[in-house]
């Protein structure tokens, strides 16, 4: 049996897999085919459907995956939307299975939109995990014998994890960019209450299962035998809560920094020149509460992660009368700026690569229920004190909620959204124009040197580092779509910095070398037209290509 595993891209609240990035999914995907005796598996980035270079209909199973459920801007890729995918798959003649987060809990950028339990054109919606479909598909032959519901163990994901490590190689972004995303755990402790009001993780998995570090390692081991040199440890809701003390009684569960140290040591000893280690998500409440055990994880992070780490905190809102509303995790402002100053104190100093560490991030979510004028006024001046405070974060993200049915925000739709549009909008521009700008310039100063930044293939005015929440550089002077360059940091924008792409090259113009520090108007055109280096200390001669 021929099966393809068409991946049209998927982003999670925990868990992302938009290019760069690999996700979890249709690797998992691709394994079980494996694993079921498939003769023949391959990987298809949805790209390559759009431009006709893959002929789906040679295949006997199609395998779509998409779902975005927190939708941002993407500078990598397009991700298919439900209709698109519908569409592809509704016109091969081979068996067709939707999976991913679309087919588990809809897929919407206002709106979560849940497919049918019939769709023309498709045999099975894996409601379940779309790797047990996969699995009993191939390995049973046929869609009738096939439980959408079907949820896959700790164990067989053991076998498929490390079988769909090859998928890695028809990455758009293989070899050198592909980052691949690992699951540590599904499910979230606060699962207790019922978790945040537009959060699908607990209806969706409900109590935390955790992978043991050795699975996650031989995982790692796999893709690393790939090629693979990029991971970050993103599929899971706090990643200081692994395997944490007292799930199931608190919602604010003990870290347990030797498991922690175990998987990350783990993953170092066998991918030992890999160029991205990263995290993703975090509980703030629980660094907090528990701020030795959570500064050893931050030191563990440090020591085997790799420069320009972010922590993303789910803050959403600092208004206590919304977050109670919208049963949130955390309770006071207070508690954020304790995590915040526990990750930065560990993590705040710059690495090889120019970024710092570990630095945590924010995210807000607007359209919360019951939210008016006072959350957003409550909201900025907080974020005021933070920036008075001299507080390090690394960037700060705001989205609109998405409700997905399932949820208490699945009942109230977008009508707290609508009702806020103006205040929204005002409290975006406010972080953008008063409170990012000031944050980057904390953590980007003039002068810093970024290294290994990669020009966008698909916007080759900007380039970024590889990994987690990786800084936006406008570079100041052309080069070419995929180059890999350093960057002289010598402007901000409000989301941005401005970079000089090093080496520096003669034909990037007077206007360019003006910009280094040091050298005036006069002396970069006297260079430029002399087609010599301008004067610049000894220690700078390596940043000039001629
Ligand atoms: S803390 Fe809230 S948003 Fe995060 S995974 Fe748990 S329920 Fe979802």
């Amino acid at each position: 049996m021929r099966v393809a595993i068409l991946d049209g891209y998927t982003d999670e609240p925990a868990g992302l897999g938009v290019p760069p990035y690999l996700g979890t999914h249709p690797r998992y995907a691709y394994g079980a085919a494996r694993a079921a005796g498939a003769t023949e598996v391959r990987y298809v980035p949805v790209e390559r459907v759009r431009s006709g270079d893959v002929d789906l209909n040679r295949f006997d199973v199609v395998v779509g995956i998409c779902g975005v459920h927190t939708p941002g801007k993407y500078l990598g890729a397009r991700p298919a939307d439900l209709s698109e995918m519908l569409r592809i798959l509704s016109e091969v003649d081979a068996v067709t299975v939707l999976g991913g987060p679309a087919a588990q809990s809809g897929h919407g950028r206002v709106g979560g939109e849940l497919p049918e339990t019939e769709v023309e054109g498709v045999d099975v919606i894996a409601r379940g995990d779309v790797e047990a479909v996969v699995y009993d598909l191939v390995s049973e032959g046929s869609p009738e014998a096939v439980d959408p519901d079907r949820r896959r163990s700790i164990e067989e994901l053991r076998e498929y994890s490390v079988k769909g490590a090859p998928a890695a190689r028809e990455h758009v972004d293989y070899p050198d960019a592909v980052i691949a995303e690992l699951e540590t755990y599904r499910g979230c402790p606060r699962f207790l209450s019922g978790g945040c009001s537009f959060c699908t993780e607990v209806p969706r998995y409900g109590e935390p299962e955790f992978r043991p570090p050795e699975d996650v390692v031989e995982e790692v081991k796999a893709l690393y035998k790939v090629g693979v040199r990029r991971f970050r440890v993103g599929r899971q809701p706090c990643v200081f809560s692994y395997m944490a003390e007292g799930i199931g009684e608190t919602e604010r569960p003990r870290p347990n920094p030797e498991a922690v140290e175990k998987l990350f040591r783990g993953i170092c000893t066998v991918a030992p020149d890999l160029v991205t280690l990263h995290v993703d998500n975090a509980n703030p409440a629980v660094i907090a509460e528990h701020p030795v055990e959570s500064r050893e994880i931050a030191k563990v992070l440090v020591r085997y992660g790799t420069p320009g780490n972010v922590v993303a905190f789910g803050v959403e809102t600092f208004d206590e009368r919304v977050a109670r509303k919208n049963n949130l995790n955390v309770e006071s402002k207070e508690e954020v700026f304790r995590a915040i100053e526990v990750v930065a104190s560990v993590g705040g100093y710059r690495g090889w690569n120019g970024m710092p560490y570990l630095l945590p991030g924010l995210n807000f979510v607007c359209g919360l229920i019951g939210e008016n004028r006072e959350r957003y006024r409550r909201d900025e001046e907080v974020l005021r004190e933070l920036v008075e405070r001299g507080l390090r974060v690394r960037r700060i993200n705001v989205r609109n909620v998405v409700p997905f049915p399932g949820t208490e925000m699945g009942e109230h739709g977008t009508k707290w959204l609508e009702r806020n549009r103006e205040r929204v909008a005002a409290f975006k521009r406010f972080v953008r124009e008063e409170v990012d700008p000031v944050l980057l310039r904390r953590v980007l100063p003039k002068g810093t040197v970024l290294r290994r930044l990669r020009v966008e293939p698909r916007e080759p005015e900007f380039a970024r580092q590889v990994g987690s929440y990786p800084v936006a550089c406008r570079l100041l002077a052309e080069r070419e779509p995929g180059e890999w360059v350093d960057g002289l940091v010598v402007g901000h924008g409000a989301r941005s910095v401005e970079v000089i792409p090093l080496p520096v090259r003669r034909e990037d113009g007077p206007d360019v070398l003006a910009k280094l520090p040091g050298v005036g108007k006069k002396e970069a055109l006297d260079a430029f037209l002399k087609g010599r280096r301008p004067r610049v200390p000894y220690a700078l001669r390596s940043w000039f290509a001629f």
